[in-house]
């Protein structure tokens, strides 16, 4: 599987791109990690060098999903992809994502810097219609055109067509999640301790998916922290962990999904707060059942 993604800025490209890359276990490619030099804002690297590091790339992966909105790459890519999607929802779902992005540390030294460039880019996403380098719509339209094997446009935003079933230990409830994940944590803190009764709760973070019920809801019970943030969602039967939405966030336990997904821990969090015996736990003897 080899997935090429395009179109304007702010049309979901990366969302899209993640959710394939956690689905489907795909090696990821942003085209802006490669045009661009690391640490330095608005400094292209040479074109023989952006051509290198894409055919390294993909030379190097079996599966990928490649993004970005550069007509000679995207184009130069097309000629090794599986499938491509071009994402056209229009100009005013691109300049509203705009003003949705989070910062982008690999784009921007800090979010102010981020911010500075911000009517700049959405200038240049009016632009996209009118314009005809590379980056436009009349290029755009015309890899799409051009491309014979298997290809998607989009008119209505990314199609978030990742799905992750699950349930709990006792099967009384069940349920299925629709798009992608943002942050995976492993939480370390004294709250997250004490309710997994483990060294840390494992968790996913989606503020764009959806949660569905598909049996067991009126199992379903959330006990909340006086005074805190710290809530957790359970089966009333068996006790397992289960989804919950606070505000605009979805917290998925990962151990509650059957689903396996691809996507790796973002990190440790609350470290400050480990178990004493919570220290190079990979060292520990391995069995790999109940040790004889
Ligand atoms: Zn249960
Ligand atoms: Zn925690």
């Amino acid at each position: 599987m080899k997935i090429l993604v395009y179109g304007n800025s702010g049309s979901g490209k990366s969302t899209y791109a993640k959710a394939m890359s956690a689905r489907h276990g795909l090696a990821h490619l942003d085209l802006d990690s490669i045009v661009w030099e690391p640490g330095k804002i608005a400094v292209q690297r040479s074109p023989e060098a952006i051509a290198a590091s894409l055919q390294d790339f993909m030379r190097g992966e079996a599966r990928w999903v490649i993004e970005g909105c550069y007509g000679e790459l995207v184009e130069a890519a097309s000629h090794h992809c599986t499938e491509l999607v071009f994402l056209n929802p229009g100009c005013e779902t691109c300049l509203a994502n705009n003003l949705k992005r989070p910062w982008e540390p690999h784009k921007y030294a800090s979010p102010e810097d981020q911010d500075a460039m911000l009517a700049q880019l959405q200038d240049w996403v009016r632009a996209y219609y009118t314009r005809d380098d590379q980056w436009s719509y009349k290029a755009h339209r015309r890899i799409f055109d051009d491309f014979a094997g298997a290809k998607n446009e989009y008119l209505s935003g990314a199609p978030m067509s990742s799905q992750f079933a699950g349930s709990c230990l006792c099967g009384s409830v069940r349920f299925v999640i629709e798009g992608s994940f943002d942050h995976f944590y492993l939480c370390h803190c004294s709250h997250c301790r004490k309710d997994s009764g483990s060294s840390n709760s494992a968790n996913l973070f989606s503020s764009n998916a959806r949660l569905t019920w598909l049996g067991g809801q009126d199992r379903v019970s959330t006990y909340r922290l006086p005074d805190t943030r710290h809530a957790r969602s359970f089966c009333a039967t068996c006790g397992s962990a289960l989804p919950f939405s606070s505000s605009d966030l979805l917290v998925v336990p990962a151990g509650s999904l059957d689903t396996d997904i691809a996507m790796a821990p973002d990190g440790h969090i609350f470290t400050a707060s480990r178990a004493r015996w919570d220290r190079g736990l990979d060292a520990a003897p391995s069995h790999p059942h109940f040790p004889a």
